[in-house]
């Protein structure tokens, strides 16, 4: 069965396709962390949606919720009318919103996915600001339609350019590959001094910004936190100026990075924030938040069909009560402790691996090519073909991890937050046998 798919499928679908590409797999079963193919063999699945499944597949409680709704009769989709499961989503998501936002903010429930949320947020700063330049980062991943493309990074991807306004480039604090050669803390340091002198500078071009866009965490640009110090020097320089911050928490929130938003462990507050993937419990759904007085649109002035998915509302109020009732913002914090510990032991020894980093469970190996001198800072030449050997090789053991980063070598673990230590160590095990095994 499970060739035939995977040959018909090839054939009829676009040659943009990526997953389906290195996970030559015909899933038919899922539970937890684990995914069953069609030829009955057992996967771990550290990708878990790209991130989405925050309490693993098939979480029961998730599945009565959405069992719950169909069986009641109550319309599917609702458009943006109110509704029961509307009210409940949303009671428990202002609840679990970063301090200082949930006490008065703002939803707008937009089209489905996480480029939609973006798209939204950078449109309010603009209508808010009557501004249009986009203050946005190296590395940096809003999804792919225009304005969010727009802001992201990866050049390969924007090319030929559908560039929805004007952006300016910033610097992301990464020690490893420093723009300004510097690495450790001082890169962080410079990145922040950086921006506020660009932004000084009467003829570095910026005109009056719109708004900034950052990730707390780069997830696609390749796992890379920001120093709470760097977030907090943004927040300050935003707030100075009158340049709204919007954080994209669309891979960070709901948990994963240890606290229920990554924008906490700082203290920092955004005036927008975009949510999508996990929020959904694992169904489409994307919402942004927002500090009310920003709340300027005109009635219909953003709108889209799919913002009333009456699923996909009770899965993701299902799964927010269970990240906050089961405290498993703290538990994604002890687990990504326990898997960084044993990623810097596989590490060690290994010039291949260049930099093991992380937070919560967000975690990624950089895979570098050792027989390149490293440059001033240390780092060496990314190695993207090892990196999707060694990927191939934790598949062919059972282990389901992702490439990101700059020239995609870098191996991303993203677990469901309910994750146990038998199997994060399992992973461990997997993956150290598979650095091992690899060649190119
Ligand atoms: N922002 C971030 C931080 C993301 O990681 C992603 C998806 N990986 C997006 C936005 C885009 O989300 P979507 O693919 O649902 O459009």
């Amino acid at each position: 069965v499970a060739p035939a798919i995977l040959a018909r499928q090839e054939a009829r679908e676009s040659a943009a396709r990526t997953y389906a590409r290195s996970l030559p797999i015909v899933p038919v079963e899922a539970a937890g962390c684990w995914i069953v193919g069609a030829d009955g063999r057992r996967y771990l699945d550290f990708l878990a949606g790209a991130g989405t499944l925050a309490v693993g597949h098939n979480h029961p409680v998730v599945v009565e919720e959405i069992e719950r709704v169909l069986r009641s009769g109550a319309p599917l989709h609702a458009l943006d009318i109110a509704t029961p499961e509307k009210d409940a989503f949303t009671e428990e998501l202002v609840g679990d919103l970063p301090p200082g936002l949930r006490e008065d903010p703002k939803l707008l429930f937009c089209g489905p996915t996480g480029a939609d949320a973006v798209e939204a947020a950078l449109k309010l700063a603009q209508t808010v600001t009557g501004h249009h330049n986009v203050l946005a980062f190296t590395g940096a991943y809003h999804g792919m339609t225009s304005g969010a493309l727009a802001v992201t990074g990866k050049v390969a991807a924007k090319e030929p350019l559908p560039v929805a306004g004007a952006v300016v480039r910033l610097p992301f604090p990464y020690p490893y590959r420093c723009p300004f050669g510097v690495g450790g803390a001082a890169s962080a340091e410079i990145s922040a001094s950086y921006v506020e002198r660009l932004l000084d500078d009467s003829c570095g071009g910026i005109t009056s910004p719109a708004a900034m866009i950052l990730e707390p965490v780069q997830g696609e640009g390749g796992v890379i936190p920001a120093p709470d110090t760097w977030l907090r020097a943004m927040r300050e320089l935003t707030t100075r100026r009158g340049i709204p911050l919007i954080l994209d928490e669309v891979q960070t929130g709901v948990g994963r990075t240890g606290t229920f938003w990554a924008c906490e462990r700082a203290g920092v507050v955004p005036d927008m924030l975009v949510m999508s993937k996990a929020i959904g419990g694992g169904l489409p759904l994307a919402v942004v938040a927002y500090r009310a007085e920003l709340d300027t649109w005109a009635p219909g002035a953003h709108a889209g069909t799919f913002r009333g998915n009456q699923l996909a509302m009770a899965a993701g109020r299902a799964t927010l009560e269970l990240v906050r009732t089961q405290a498993l913002a703290e538990r994604a914090a002890a687990a990504g402790e326990r898997l960084l510990t044993g990623l810097e032991s596989i590490a060690r020894g290994k010039p291949f691996i260049g930099d093991v980093r992380g937070r919560g469970l967000m975690l990624g190996l950089e895979v570098v090519s050792a027989e390149a001198a490293p440059d001033e800072i240390g780092a060496r030449p990314a190695d993207p073909r090892l990196a999707a050997a060694i990927r191939s090789e934790c598949l062919a053991r059972g282990l389901i991890i992702e490439l990101g980063g700059r020239d995609d070598a870098v191996l991303r673990l993203l677990p469901p937050l309910t994750v146990t230590d038998e199997e994060a160590d399992l992973a461990l095990e997997i993956l150290a046998e598979s650095v091992s095994a690899a060649t190119v």
